[in-house]
């Protein structure tokens, strides 16, 4: 079933009209990764290589954040890393990625989390937060344990270099956080 539907998301061309070039969507992982890790929707940058956060925002996650290396971060026996959206949705008028197309998330992405057998869940950035956890305040989300589809769930921002600001005003999630979740990475991958 898992090998099925990732087939067939593999060849899902559903929005190719409403971007308006032929989508690539993006699929990495498992069925029992570790870590689910769910964000946004590709750059377009990912959108060329075809394989996640090989972009300015991966840098940060992976080395910066998380710090593992690719080995561990591509080993989809660790991680399988999704999102909102499969596809890089392109550029709005004023420059900027596009939103993820909401279908997505209601075609694919709830399927796949139905089947996963994961231990771990990290919700990356605001959009996704408000997805999982949509009655909670995103701040609280980052600084705490929170629990979905009662397994231990984090909530990370966006690694982008557009959230710079957020970081800076949050200076407790460097100083502090980022050490608890780098654990929490560390202990479910070496269990
Ligand atoms: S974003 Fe999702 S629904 Fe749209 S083409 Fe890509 S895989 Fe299909």
């Amino acid at each position: 079933m898992f090998n099925e539907l990732k087939k067939e998301i593999e060849n899902c061309k559903y929005c190719k009209e409403k971007f308006g070039f032929e989508p690539h969507p993006v699929f990495w992982g498992k069925q029992n990764s570790k870590i689910v890790q769910i964000s946004q929707a590709p750059s377009n940058n990912v959108h060329n290589s075809m394989k996640p956060f090989t972009d300015i925002s991966g840098k940060t996650l992976k080395y910066e954040w998380y710090h593992i290396s690719d080995d561990v971060f591509y080993n989809q026996d660790n991680f399988f890393i999704g999102a909102l959206a499969h596809c890089y949705p392109g550029k709005d008028k004023n420059g900027n990625d596009k939103q993820p197309p909401k279908c997505c998330f209601n075609k694919w992405v709830e399927k796949e989390l139905k089947i996963l057998n994961n231990e771990i869940y990290i919700f990356i950035g605001a959009k996704a937060a408000k997805i999982f956890f949509p009655n909670e305040n995103y701040e609280d989300l980052v600084f705490k344990n929170n629990i979905w589809n009662g397994k231990l769930a984090i909530v990370l921002p966006h690694p982008s270099p557009l959230n710079r600001k957020w970081i800076k005003d949050h200076p407790e999630f460097l100083n502090r956080r980022i050490y608890e979740i780098r654990d929490i990475i560390e202990n479910t991958l070496t269990k």
